[in-house]
């Protein structure tokens, strides 16, 4: 059994590490774990480097919450995506580099590597830009995966969802490499693209890959 401090301290080294990964800078970003009916989420606007385990902020679905600490600008996006997803543990939103610039131009990732599909399809989702912490943002998010595991946010940038806090982080790095390749394909031609079968049996075969669970 995970205690509420363990998590508290994942999600102040998970926001750490997503800058020392270089997919986040400065505040931007912020990350949340499901606890309990609710959530444990980064506080808004805090440092990283300063931030600690009791300034992460214990929200409900609707984002009460008690202490001195605002939550996250963006808690209903992440209070969403728990209450639509219970198979989801952790969600990382991060500006990384390449996802946004992608997202500044409003492009979706294509099936450009047998990777999307660790994002539960043939693309990684862009939605349209809209201000970022307000209820408008979380509708198009939750819209956007429903079938997904993660999207990029125009003109802003991404969001990673896992059953725990390394789940999240890890997909979030994926998706930001594969950013990278579909940018780089761009610049050498354009990408040839995987179809719907090759995607699905990519799917197939993560199903027996890796080291089989004791
Ligand atoms: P917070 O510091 O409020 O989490 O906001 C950062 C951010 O990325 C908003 O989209
Ligand atoms: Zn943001």
């Amino acid at each position: 059994m995970i205690l509420e401090w363990e998590l508290r301290a994942g999600i102040v080294e998970a926001c750490r590490r997503m800058n020392s990964l270089g997919i986040n800078q400065g505040t931007s970003g912020n990350i949340s774990a499901r606890w309990r009916d609710g959530l444990l989420i980064s506080p808004s606007g805090v440092d990283y480097a300063e931030m600690t385990p009791g300034q992460v902020v214990f929200i409900d679905y609707d984002g009460n919450y008690e202490g001195e600490l605002r939550p996250s600008s963006e808690w209903r996006f992440h209070a969403r995506i728990m209450a639509m997803k219970p198979e989801v543990g952790s969600v990382v939103h991060t500006h990384a580099t390449y996802c946004t610039t992608l997202a500044i131009r409003g492009m979706a990732i294509p099936a450009v590597h047998y990777m999307v599909a660790v994002a539960g399809g043939t693309d990684i989702p862009c939605v349209p830009y809209t201000t970022f912490g307000t209820v408008e943002l979380a509708n198009m998010v939750v819209e956007a995966l429903a079938n997904r595991t993660a999207c990029l946010l125009g003109n802003h940038g991404m969001i990673a969802t896992g059953v725990d806090l390394k789940k999240a982080l890890w997909l979030a790095v994926e998706v930001e490499t594969l950013a990278r390749q579909y940018f780089n394909s761009l610049l050498i031609g354009g990408p040839n693209l995987l179809s719907t079968e090759q995607i699905d049996a990519t799917k197939q075969r993560f199903e027996t890959y890796g080291q089989a669970k004791a």
